[in-house]
Parts: structure tokens; sequence; C-alpha cells
């Protein structure tokens, strides 16, 4: 099976027999071919185009193709490219000066297609496996932060995103608010109809929060049944009208199980700064959590500020009669 991507090769050389020559090699081997004739030609093309593999002429007419080699192989986007260096026959010096410089292999001039084809395998056998292991890096990095039952961010990853958002708020005096949600009565769940169904509402309630949150937001599975929404750029009077809406939405959806469907209700703590008692990211969550437990203490199926404020927009709705 053809990769999906073709594997590309840089061929960096003023001379255009030799261009034309490894071109030619290289494209009957299957092989996509960008060139350059000058080091600063390469600067910039190789910057702008994706490439897997570069050979690089040791005496370029601007630079010498080592300079090149070493500013490519210093760029951390390409640190996994594969760089053959193409030398004179008889600069022995030059070969092991290439090699300590960062080049993987070198070609010597005049060369012929098996030889050049050969160590364009190689090259590719080890531009082929980093970039596996990048891959394999990139999930399980991904993995590390993500719950695995509701696929949302963990709890880790929540803590370090709050850290680098109250740094950000504070340093610009913009606003950061932070919900923390909790199912209602959710041990009565388990025990009546299963700790599996206890785990559908787990992720039905997750896909609903994932739904309403903004793109800025974050929200993330806290512990067990608690979950986290960090709103950068939201007052706390904007943070409660979010918090409300989630907490109607929960109200009015009933969760799809396969014991039925089942009525749930979740109640909310919201904490926001700019505030006068709140000085670290630790204390937005220690406030955040007390509204929450005087949510609960309330009845429950409400939300809560920091502020001793009942804000319980539906109770309020019905009070005024709008
Ligand atoms: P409250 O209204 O005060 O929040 O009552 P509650 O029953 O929801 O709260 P409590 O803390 O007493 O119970 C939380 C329950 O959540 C207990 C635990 O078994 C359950 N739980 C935690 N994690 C999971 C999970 O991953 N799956 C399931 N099914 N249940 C979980
Ligand atoms: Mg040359
Ligand atoms: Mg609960």
């Amino acid at each position: 099976m053809p990769d999906p991507v073709p594997f590309r090769v840089a061929v960096v050389d003023d001379d255009s027999a030799i261009r034309r020559l490894v071109r030619l090699f290289l494209k009957r081997a299957g092989y996509d071919v960008v060139e350059c004739t000058t080091g600063q030609e390469a600067r910039e093309t190789l910057t702008k185009v994706a490439w897997d593999l570069a050979i690089l002429d040791r005496r370029l007419p601007d630079m010498d193709g080592v300079v090149l080699c070493q500013e490519l192989k210093a760029n951390p986007d390409y640190r996994s490219r594969y760089i053959i260096m193409l030398t004179g026959e008889d600069e022995q010096e030059d070969k092991i000066e290439g090699l300590e410089l960062g080049a993987d292999d070198y070609i010597t001039k005049p060369f012929q297609s098996p030889e050049l084809l050969a160590r364009v395998r190689a090259g590719k056998r080890i531009v082929d496996l980093q970039k596996e292991l990048m891959e394999t890096n990139r999930r399980l990095e991904l993995l590390s932060i993500t719950d695995g039952l509701t696929k949302l961010h963990n709890h880790r990853y929540f803590q370090d995103e709050l850290v680098r958002a109250f740094e950000e708020s504070e340093r610009y005096d913009r606003p950061l608010s932070l919900a923390m949600i909790d199912i209602d009565y959710f041990k009565k769940v388990n025990d009546t109809y299963g700790h599996a169904v206890g785990d559908e509402i787990l992720k039905g309630v997750a896909n609903l929060y994932r739904e309403s949150v903004r793109a800025t937001d974050l929200v993330a599975r806290y512990g067990g049944e608690e979950f986290a929404v960090m709103m950068p750029e939201t007052n706390l009077e904007d943070a409660l009208t979010f918090a409300e809406k989630i907490r109607a939405l929960v109200e009015e959806t009933p969760m799809q199980t396969q014991a039925g469907p089942l009525k749930i209700t979740v109640s909310l703590g919201v904490a926001s700064i700019p505030h006068s008692k709140i000085h670290t990211p630790k204390e937005v969550i220690v406030a955040a959590d007390k509204a929450l437990y005087r949510a609960k203490r309330n009845g429950r199926n409400q939300v809560q500020a920091e502020k001793r404020r009942d804000v319980n927009r539906t109770t309020q709705a019905a009070a005024t009669g709008s």
C-alpha cells in the first residue's frame, strides 16, 4: 500500500546535471522531489514545504552545505529529518566533518543510482520509525490528559490549565470564572440501577457539558461525578447565566441508559476573579467548591456563587413573574 503522504526528498545542489540525475532516480523509485539550487533558496523553501529527507551538496555557491545542515538540524521541527551530504570523492575530511556536524549519512560524487537509492531507503526507514514514535508519543500524551470514560480532559490537565489561565487572567487583568458541577444523589442511581447505568449517565452529562461550552472554555472531569468548567474572559454574572443554562438543560434532558431514560439534576458552584479574597488557582477551586456545597445544602438542583447570594434564576424568574 502506498504511503498516504508521499515521502519527499529535498535535493540541494547548484549543479543542474546532478539535480536532474538525482531527480530521475528518486522519481522512478516513487519519491516526491523538491529542488533548490542555493543554500539561501533551501533556507526559504524548506521552511515552506514539507520534506522528510534532504540531500545537500557540501559545496554550494553561497554557503557550505554543512552550515545549512546544522541550521536545519537546529530547528526542533526538523530534528527528526534525515540529511545526506554530497561530497567529492577525495574529500575524506569533509565526510567526517559533515557527520560530526549533524549529517546522518553521505554520498560520494560520482555516485551510482543503486547506492543513492539504498542510502535514501535507509534514511526513509529511520524517518518512518521516528514519525511512528512521534505519533505514539502524541497519542500517549493525549491519553495522559484524557478521562477514559467521558473522553473529556482529566483532573491533571484541568489543574495545569487553570494555573496557566489564572496567571494570564491576573497579568492582563481579565476575568476568569470556574463552575464546579456535581450530580445530585448519584449514589442512589448507582445503588438502584447499577454502576454501568451510572457510567452511562456520566457520559451523557459529559456530552451535554461539552456541547454547551464555548470553544475557549475548558470542561473536565474533575473527579468521580464532579465536573469543572473553566471560562476565560467571563465575569461572574455571565458565568452564572451559563451555570443556570446547564442546570436547566440537565433537568430537562433525560439521560438515555440501558435502564431506559433517566432524569437527573445537578448542583453548581461558581467562583470568579477578580475577587478580593482569591489570590491563587487553588482558592478559585475552594471558592467554587464552597458554593457547590451551599447549593447542595440548600436543596440541590441549583446554582450558587461564591458570594452569599441566591442565583437560582428559575426561582428569580418565578418570583418576578418574568
Ligand atoms: P450529592 O447530591 O450530595 O452529590 O449526593 P451523591 O450521591 O451524588 O454524592 P456522593 O458523593 O455521596 O456519591 C457520589 C457517587 O458517585 C458515589 C460513587 O460511587 C459514584 N461514582 C464516582 N465515580 C463513578 C464512576 O466512575 N462511575 C459510576 N457509575 N459512579 C461513580
Ligand atoms: Mg556544488
Ligand atoms: Mg453528587
